[in-house]
């Protein structure tokens, strides 16, 4: 055969991915998928995604993601992620997740954590029936990467580094939030800490917004009891994207990949784009932020606390253990790529993806050629 079996797949090249695995087991209606994008750094880790729409290209694409993620955190974990196509609120959610643990349990160079629609309870059943997975509840022994707000901590401290470059400043800094769960909640309490001002969320029923700043325990306790956004009792509601137009300081995109595209990154009315969410934006999307001026710092630079605080609780770490690295490494890696955008007049995002693909061959380096 002379074409690779891969050839179809666009994202598919000397990296990766290693395996792509897909489970379907129709009686309780599990529909699954794994990718194994790269393991030459060590098994595999990365987040079980559960949506109605995930596809194979996305979690290969978010797989890629993770790579980048572990290789620039220089974590002993390579990159891998996973899907359940189902509603996370479906009645039968226990039995997909059981279900997905058992036939995945021999694939043991992927270890699985939390992403969205699936939490610290879901990677508990995980173990259960395969015996691994980060992200777990104290009881359990881990370190609820979750609860603790990890993802968000990162966030802040990569909004940090954008105070010192000398973009905005914390102090009064208005912040606009797309997704408010276990990355935008927590992202919004540890800008607030640093003297930011939530004025805008957008979830899946709309968006409010309210110049003279959200209260983030009202709203989340709004969310809590009617699972809307919209029911916040202040501020004006936006239609569609609207969100996208504010003039904030910060827009932290903490949902769904490609939010911002080369069709309205012209509209997006913030000074720094802090990538929440995994694959937010798109190249081209990117290409028009830096020339508008706007920074936009990297997901898997600005987003690697849960993924760091999950292979602390790997190796056996303490809580207290996994923030400071994860203030290290974001810290240094944002000043790392910040520093290197300006010196070469590129884009954060080709700056990064220079040093995470060296330190990807670096590792792969060690890896037997034959
Ligand atoms: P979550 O399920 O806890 O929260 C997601 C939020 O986004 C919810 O409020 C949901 O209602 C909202 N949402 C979903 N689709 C939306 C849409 N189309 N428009 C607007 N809002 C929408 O998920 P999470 O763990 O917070 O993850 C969010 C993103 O961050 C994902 O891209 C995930 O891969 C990424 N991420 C998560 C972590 C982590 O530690 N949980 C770490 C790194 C990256």
């Amino acid at each position: 055969m002379s074409e690779s079996a891969f050839a179809h797949f666009a994202f598919a090249d000397e990296v990766g991915p290693e395996k792509i695995v897909t489970v379907h087991e129709p009686r309780c209606g599990l529909e699954g998928i794994v990718v194994i994008d790269n393991s030459a750094a060590g098994p595999t880790m990365g987040g079980i995604r559960m949506a109605p729409d995930v596809t194979v290209e996305e979690v290969c694409r978010l797989a890629r993601a993770m790579t980048w993620k572990n290789a620039m955190a220089r974590l002993r974990h390579g990159g891998g992620k996973a899907g359940i196509r189902a509603n996370p609120r479906t009645a039968n959610r226990e039995a997909l997740i059981r279900q997905f643990g058992r036939a995945i349990r021999q694939l043991a160079d992927y270890i699985p954590a939390p992403d969205m629609g699936t939490n610290e309870t879901a990677m508990a059943w995980i173990r259960d029936e395969g015996g691994r997975s980060v992200g777990l509840s104290r009881s359990l022994g881990g370190i609820p990467l979750d609860q603790t707000g990890s993802t968000g901590f990162g966030l802040a401290i990569a909004a940090e580094v954008a105070e010192e470059v000398g973009v905005v400043t914390l102090e009064g800094a208005t912040v606009s939030i797309q997704g408010f769960g276990n990355v935008g909640r927590p992202a919004a309490r540890f800008l607030e800490e640093r003297g930011a001002r939530l004025v805008a969320v957008t979830d899946l029923d709309g968006a409010v917004h309210d110049p003279d700043g959200i209260d983030i325990d009202e709203l989340a306790a709004t969310m809590d009891a009617t699972g809307g956004v919209t029911a916040y009792p202040r501020g004006r509601r936006l239609e569609g994207d609207a969100f996208l137009d504010l003039d904030v300081d910060f827009f932290v995109p903490a949902a769904r990949p490609d939010v911002i595209d080369s069709g309205n990154a012209s509209r997006a009315g913030c000074r720094v784009v802090l990538q929440g969410a995994n694959i937010p934006v798109t190249p081209a999307g990117e290409r028009i932020l830096h020339d508008r001026g706007i920074l936009s710092i990297p997901d898997f630079v600005a987003n690697a606390g849960g993924i760091i605080c999950g292979a602390v609780e790997y190796a056996g770490g303490s809580e207290r253990q996994a923030f400071e690295r994860i203030e290290d490494t974001v810290r240094g890696n944002t000043r790392e790529v910040l520093e290197r955008s300006r010196a070469e007049g590129c884009l954060p995002r080709d700056a990064a993806m220079s040093i995470a693909r060296r330190r990807v061959s670096e590792v792969m380096a060690y890896r037997r050629a034959d």
